[in-house]
């Protein structure tokens, strides 16, 4: 349980603001076990367990049993549960800013389905000093999975010449494409999305108030990634770009929980750069059509 805005330790502190960097927090902030965490009563440090659905006690406004107080949620201090660590309690916490922790094939499997399935929690999960390089390399590793296909195709026909001679096929032009076709593709659709959270974030700003900085943006629309795993399903990348929609639709639920603004916004700071891409596309063809109309 720590400060959003610089990983301050709130436990055993009453709400308001934090002595560090002064940024205000509440209970609400923070998604607890329900069960998992003791509140205590200002006044007599009678414990209360957290059973409510976010873990915290209900009612949130009461008279202590103990003393015959007055007790309300926002003056009370919270402790794990005796016997538990703070990462047994606390239900929000992001797996690939916890990679170091839970190991990072395990995170970024957890990330890739929360973002697939969950990406509202994911977000919510998401610090307010979210690093935009984690989200970067989670992208990057997304767009690398796509790959699997073609490249097994590849080393399909590669291995028997590389097996009957190693050296020439390593320094052949075509390998040196190869590789450089598939990072280049791997690195494509992160840097796009950075450039998207970039336009997004000036249209979010433009709009009204948001809760943190463009690197909360751009780790939305870099989270919002995982879904296009979809596209290394041959069939279904060929029919539609599924992947690429799901991964528009997660990035769009995340900017909207990350950045505490409504759907509509989100949506429109997420799309306006494709929209914009498209519109642009679109008339650079039609005049060249026109063009071609008018030639002899
Ligand atoms: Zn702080
Ligand atoms: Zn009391």
């Amino acid at each position: 349980m720590r400060c959003a805005g610089c990983g301050y330790e709130l436990w055993n502190m009453a709400p308001g603001r934090c002595p560090e960097c002064g940024r205000g927090w509440t209970h609400r902030d923070f998604h607890y076990l329900p069960g998992r965490v003791r509140f205590l009563c200002p006044h007599c440090e009678h414990a209360y367990a957290g059973l409510g659905p976010e873990g915290r006690p209900v009612p949130e406004s009461f008279d202590c049993r103990a003393c015959g107080n007055h007790v309300t949620l926002d003056t009370m201090r919270a402790l794990p549960a005796p016997g538990l660590g703070t990462d047994q309690v606390m239900g929000n916490i992001h797996p690939w800013v916890d990679r170091a922790r839970i190991g990072r094939w395990r995170a970024f499997w957890r990330t890739l389905k929360a973002s697939l399935t969950g990406p509202r929690e994911l977000a919510r999960a998401q610090p307010a000093d979210a690093r935009v390089r984690d989200a970067l390399a989670f992208s990057a590793w997304a767009s690398a999975i796509t790959l699997t296909v073609p490249l097994a195709c590849i080393g399909f026909n590669v291995i028997p010449m590389l097996l009957a001679a190693p050296g020439a096929t390593l320094s052949s032009w075509e390998t040196m494409v190869m590789l450089g076709g598939a990072l280049g593709w791997i690195a494509i659709r992160p840097l796009l999305a950075l450039v998207q959270s970039a336009v997004a974030h000036v249209v979010l700003r433009a709009g009204g108030p948001v809760h943190g900085g463009w690197n909360v943006t751009a780790c939305a629309c870099l989270y919002g990634m995982g879904p296009v795993v979809a596209d290394s399903i041959p069939c279904v990348a060929c029919i539609s770009p599924l992947g690429s929609i799901w991964s528009i639709v997660s990035s769009i639920v995340q900017l909207s929980a990350a950045q505490r603004v409504s759907g509509g916004r989100s949506a429109l700071a997420v799309l306006l750069l494709p929209a914009l891409s498209i519109a642009v596309g679109g008339a650079i063809m039609l005049w060249t059509y026109r063009a071609q109309l008018a030639g002899p």
